[in-house]
């Protein structure tokens, strides 16, 4: 019963919003009569009912075109920090590519644009399940501003130096993958590892 009632919570919108579209649907199906089916197909095919009513469908793409793992994700575990001469947990994945330009991993809306000393040119892209990606070191040179929907594999921006917190690392990409929240590692979505 309570998992019923934390699936409404959490997807009641959802299916409102579903059951809204479908009530649409019908309507204009049964308004354009039973002798055009092709389009009553075609109306069905074009409305979003199936992401709508389904949000666990989301599809991935990586980051950058055959990226190489400079540093990898590390958890928790301490991980030496050359540009601050310190450990730290590296909470997500430095990556760079021959063309160094960056991509958004699946469908999303573009949260938030900073830049700060730290992160440098920072975007982060809020998608559907909870999942949030988030592109750091980027040249100041975007191709999304805030609001933007974007598309899996969308161009995003090319990576830079211009962390300060990795800027020894050269012009690369700092990546990280939040679920929930919570930095998760990006492997468990993204096939980052060399087979
Ligand atoms: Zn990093």
């Amino acid at each position: 019963m309570n998992k019923i009632k934390l699936f409404l919570k959490k997807y009641g919108y959802y299916c409102m919003i579903g059951l809204m579209v479908i009530a649409l649907g019908v309507t204009i199906g049964v308004a354009a009569g039973t002798e055009n089916t092709e389009m009553n197909i075609d109306s069905s095919a074009n409305n979003p009912v199936v992401s709508v009513v389904n949000p666990e469908v989301l599809s991935f793409c990586l980051p950058m075109e055959n990226p190489t793992i400079i540093k990898d994700y590390s958890g928790s575990e301490l991980m030496w920090n050359s540009t601050l001469a310190w450990w730290e947990a590296h909470e997500g994945m430095d990556l760079t590519s021959d063309n160094s330009l960056v991509f958004a991993i699946a469908d999303g809306e573009v949260m938030s644009i900073t830049e700060d000393s730290l992160d440098g040119t920072k975007v982060i892209i809020e998608h559907s399940n909870g999942l949030e990606s988030v592109y750091s070191s980027l040249n100041n040179e975007l191709k999304v501003k805030v609001g933007d929907k974007v598309k899996k594999g969308d161009e995003i921006g090319k990576a830079s130096d211009s962390a300060g917190s990795e800027n020894l690392t050269g012009s690369h990409l700092h990546f990280e993958l939040l679920e929930d929240g919570n930095k998760i590692d990006p492997n468990n979505y993204l096939e980052l590892q060399p087979k």
